[in-house]
């Protein structure tokens, strides 16, 4: 079970201190993740699900209406609060595929993780990825039963990925962490 303080440094406190936790892990273990069977069989399969989800989306229209209102609304649905939603784990995951995190200090009431072309993480926190507006749903008719059955394809891989990482990481020593 994982110990209280690295719980706390995964999952509570300030958004910052969750993505400098994120960072540390990456240093830490990154490469030797990456020469992990289990964890790059899992994290492949994770990568297609959110490939063929992207897909989906712009090939159904939402990916650009969801820019269109985030960018205009200000946020729309990716408001301040949701960037809580965020983790060490997911931030991890997002580093190992090479996506450059930053926290955008200018956002307003909108989430700091929200770029100009949208979210800028694949790998979104699971709160995010579960919700879709009436406007979505209206826009999407019967493509919706897709959308949501590759939606849950995601949050099954992604849910897969973060136990193998919480696994490794409870094998880490303090001085690995820094
Ligand atoms: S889900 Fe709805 S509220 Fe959220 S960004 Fe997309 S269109 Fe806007
Ligand atoms: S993390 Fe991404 S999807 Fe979630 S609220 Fe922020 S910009 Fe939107």
């Amino acid at each position: 079970m994982l110990p209280p303080h690295l719980f706390q440094q995964i999952f509570n406190g300030k958004i910052p201190a969750r993505l400098n936790f994120g960072r540390s892990l990456h240093t830490a273990f990154g490469p030797r993740l990456m020469q992990d069977r289990i964890f790059t069989g899992a994290f492949d399969t994770l990568r297609q699900a959110a490939d063929t989800l992207s897909q989906n989306m712009a090939g159904t229209g939402m990916g650009r209406q969801c820019v269109a209102c985030s960018i205009n609304n200000p946020g729309g649905c990716c408001s301040r609060e949701m960037a809580g939603e965020t983790d060490a784990l997911q931030m991890l995951m997002n580093l190992l595929a090479g996506v450059k995190i930053d926290i955008a200090e200018d956002k307003g009431e909108a989430c700091c993780f929200l770029g100009r072309e949208g979210c800028t993480f694949t790998f979104k926190p699971m709160f995010c990825l579960n919700y879709n507006c009436d406007k979505i749903i209206t826009h999407l008719g019967p493509a919706r039963s897709e959308l949501e059955l590759m939606a849950g394809r995601l949050l099954g891989s992604q849910y897969e990925v973060e136990k193998i990482l919480l696994a490794r990481i409870e094998q880490l020593t303090e001085s690995e962490i820094g």
